[in-house]
């Protein structure tokens, strides 16, 4: 039977099931048909799993039986980005120095969707440890964007959002540290959700700076990341950061929301392209026409999050792979001594943009630089969040475009490291302060023939993840 996989979202998808007008097999098989068209061009996964129609036929039984008491998510093909741990799986950060490593248990957020009888696709394809805006920087080779081949997906979560874009699955996990989530989004034409920090556990998260990774949805629509949200939120003991999500399925107050922009947005700090400020200024237009109020907010110390964002995570990151030593995961590479073990291996399995940063990192955090640097850095962190929360007193969401460009072409910023670092000058404000932030599709905008995606970002405050998912439906609907 032949499946319009184009037309299908998570919820629709669910009453095609209950309804029996096809079986979670059936599904699973035109995605995995799809997927062996399109991936050996896109590379968006870089491994599909052997036993999908095993998972299909469980969840083909759960239906039968549990009927509408069934999860939601119940048959829903998903794909999982390489740094989110599923037991017994490869999983390898889109790095060489975890080639042959297996993952020894699930990801709690992994845990619940299986409990929800998700099938899983496979592994979608990344910036090593998650280090990129383009995904080009994967031991993989890069991924492509679906709405033009020569264009990057965005990055880090490049395979989870071209996966999405290409109707290579249902829905997506991808990790947000700095935008990884968001940005592919906006490139790719689909919806990606940072949750607050802490909403979702992090266990079994391939940590790249612990205070600021959150793990997050990739979905046609904004109902479907609220979907997968409401799956795999909640308190975790295995991860003291995690929270009960006090906002899960509740109402936000009101419908009409008092709407920020940053002025920050119109300094010349931040390299909007022409288009992409009058795509946004349409957004506000038709949002205000809607009876949203907007207002521009001062928020001073914004400015600063791209700088601390560059201090703190390679601080963090250079911390947390200082464990990829090559005695216990993946890699070895044999010297003449311990040192040259550990040289050789750290030398050989990571790539230039890793290295960088952990160099970085361990410059920033150096006795003697420390105080300079790295201590300076979260104080001005803290300064920006108090910006932010000083801003969400006088409006509900903050709004921006989700990065200063389309996609762009591979290849191009690859020599330079800031101009790719500033594609995220955004979103990075978002996993500074710990804030849920929320891309939706907000048009297309032309470069050469290819008509390419743009995304609207709505930034709210701690655990109003609700409001996030009330205004970006509305928004969904007066884009159509
Ligand atoms: N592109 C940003 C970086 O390279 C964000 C990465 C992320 O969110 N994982 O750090």
């Amino acid at each position: 039977m032949s499946i319009d996989l184009s037309q299908l979202t998570i919820s629709k998808t669910r009453n095609h099931l209950l309804r029996g007008d096809f079986t979670v097999q059936e599904l699973t098989e035109s995605y995995l048909k799809n997927i062996a068209k399109k991936n050996s061009d896109i590379n968006a996964y870089v491994e599909i799993f052997d036993d999908v129609l095993a998972q299909a036929e469980k969840a083909d039984k759960e239906i039968a039986t549990q009927k509408e008491k069934s999860s939601p998510l119940c048959g829903t093909p998903v794909a999982i980005k390489d740094n989110i741990l599923i037991k017994g799986r490869h999983v390898s950060c889109g790095s060489k120095i975890l080639k042959n490593y297996k993952a020894t248990y699930d990801a709690t957020a992994i845990a619940k969707l299986k409990e929800a009888g998700a099938v899983f696709l496979g592994r979608a394809n990344m910036d090593e440890f998650a280090m990129g805006s383009s995904t080009e920087r994967s031991a993989f080779g890069p991924t492509k964007n679906p709405h033009d081949t020569l264009r990057s997906p965005g990055g880090s979560s490049g395979g989870p959002a071209a996966v999405v874009a290409m109707d290579g699955a249902l829905a997506s996990l991808g990790s947000d540290t700095g935008g990884s989530v968001r940005q592919p989004a906006s490139f790719c034409g689909v919806v990606g959700l940072k949750p607050t920090y802490g909403a979702v556990s992090r266990y079994g998260l391939v940590a790249m700076a612990s205070s600021f990774d959150q793990i997050g949805p990739i979905t046609k629509t904004v109902e479907d990341a609220e979907i997968v949200f409401n799956a795999i939120s909640g308190k975790d003991p295995y991860d003291s950061t995690s929270a009960e999500s006090i906002t899960q399925n509740s109402k936000p107050k009101t419908s009409k929301f008092t709407i920020g922009i940053p002025s920050f947005l119109f300094g010349k700090e931040t390299p909007l392209e022409d288009d992409v400020l009058q795509n946004f200024n349409n957004s506000i237009e038709m949002l205000k026409k809607e009876g949203h109020t907007v207002k521009e907010v001062e928020m001073p110390l914004v400015k600063y999050a791209l700088p601390v964002y560059y201090i703190i995570m390679p601080a963090e990151a250079s911390t947390n792979l200082a464990r990829f030593d090559g005695v216990r995961y993946g890699l070895y590479a044999e010297g003449k001594n311990l040192f040259d073990d550990y040289a050789d291996t750290r030398g050989v399995g990571f790539g230039p943009e890793v290295r960088r940063r952990l160099l970085l990192g361990a410059y920033v955090l150096s006795s003697g630089y420390y105080d300079a640097y790295y201590r300076k850095a979260v104080a001005v962190q803290n300064a920006i969040r108090f910006d932010c929360e000083s801003a969400f007193k006088n409006v509900d969401v903050i709004v921006t475009p989700t990065s200063p460009t389309p996609a762009f072409v591979l290849g191009e910023k690859l020599e330079d490291p800031v101009a790719m670092y500033l594609s995220d000058i955004l979103t990075v404000v978002a996993n500074i302060g710990g804030f849920p932030a929320i891309s939706v599709p907000s048009g297309t905008v032309m470069r050469g023939k290819s008509s390419l995606p743009l995304g609207i970002q709505f930034m709210a405050p701690h655990n109003e993840e609700n409001v996030l998912f009330s205004i970006g439906k509305e928004f969904e609907i007066i884009k159509e």
